[in-house]
């Protein structure tokens, strides 16, 4: 459903009767905006985030006239789009290929979806751009990690840099130097994930960070976490200055309110999300679509 049948069914009609030939006023767009809230609390959205963002949906709404024969209740509508659409990062962001070879780090929680995304990432790059992809295998505490990278490109044509339970920053510095040496457009670093944040991690990251200068340092995070996710986010980005996000478990019918309290919250451009377990299913973030859909 999107965001024009979301408003047939629930919001419509109060709007319809209270508002349409009179200005937007507290009183008569109270029912609405409890529809927005309950609305945004089904789709998983943190209640800080819906509790703010409704108040500022009102804020804006509120004293809105008719103006050049637009409806108040259309306007309204216009308000509560434009205002998600708006905290979502209002347009696609595209990765940062500049350099060559351009260096993509990617970071992560254990089993947030890590490994798979740097598959589906590295076959995006090389079908969509058409690019060559070089995967670097730096998990080496996860076990299996490194195979299940080894095994993905394989699969999928695309090559990967290991050094088995080599220092992960040595190892980079390595795979990068291999890169420039071999002609490949992108490096993508599949670094370790801890079940937990921890220093060791983060120091970890951050010399890999320090010795090889990623334009890129994109968050997996798993959309299904729940309200857990805004601290992870926030606490990687505190620490590694990140450049995106991607979001994964967002599959069919789920209604991805975690890019709503993740852009919310952070400010950081969601770039892509994960729907589902396949190689293909990475779609590009568009925040205009994740309004409809949020709203459902
Ligand atoms: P890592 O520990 O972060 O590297 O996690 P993995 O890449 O091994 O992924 C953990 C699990 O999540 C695996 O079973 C993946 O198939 C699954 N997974 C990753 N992304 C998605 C997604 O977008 N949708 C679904 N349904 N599963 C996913």
């Amino acid at each position: 459903m999107g965001f024009g049948d979301f408003l047939a069914n629930r919001m419509k009609k109060s709007l319809e009767k209270k508002v349409a030939k009179s200005n937007l006023t507290e009183e008569n767009i109270k029912d609405t905006l409890r529809e927005i809230r309950l609305a945004l609390l089904e789709a998983d959205v943190n209640i800080d985030v819906v509790k703010q963002l409704v108040a500022n949906i009102e804020k804006k709404a509120v004293g809105t006239g008719i103006s050049d024969g637009v409806r108040a209740d259309q306007q309204f509508i216009k308000i509560v789009h434009e205002e998600l659409t708006e905290i979502l990062g209002k347009t696609k962001k595209e990765l940062n290929l500049g350099s060559r070879p351009s260096i993509i780090m990617m970071v992560g929680l254990q089993g947030a979806g890590k490994t798979t995304t740097c598959g589906k990432l590295s076959h995006l790059i090389n079908k969509k751009n058409k690019k060559k992809v070089l995967m670097v295998g730096l998990d080496i505490y996860r076990p299996g990690a490194i195979d299940q990278l080894v095994e993905l490109g394989q699969k999928n044509n695309i090559d990967v840099f290991e050094k088995g339970k080599q220092d992960p920053v040595i190892t980079a510095k390595e795979a990068v130097d291999y890169a420039e040496a071999n002609d490949y457009d992108v490096v993508i670093l599949d670094t370790a994930g801890r079940l937990q944040i921890n220093n060791e991690l983060m120091d970890e990251l951050n010399n890999i960070r320090k010795n090889v200068s990623p334009q890129e340092i994109i968050l997996t995070v798993d959309g299904m976490t729940g309200q857990d996710i805004i601290n992870v986010t926030t606490e990687f980005n505190n620490l590694l200055k990140l450049t995106g996000v991607i979001v994964t478990k967002l599959d069919g019918d789920t209604r991805g309110g975690a890019t709503l309290s993740i852009s919310f919250m952070t400010k950081l451009p969601i770039k892509f999300i994960g729907e589902g377990e396949g190689i293909s299913a990475l779609s590009e973030f568009y925040p205009k679509r994740m309004a409809d859909r949020i709203l459902g």
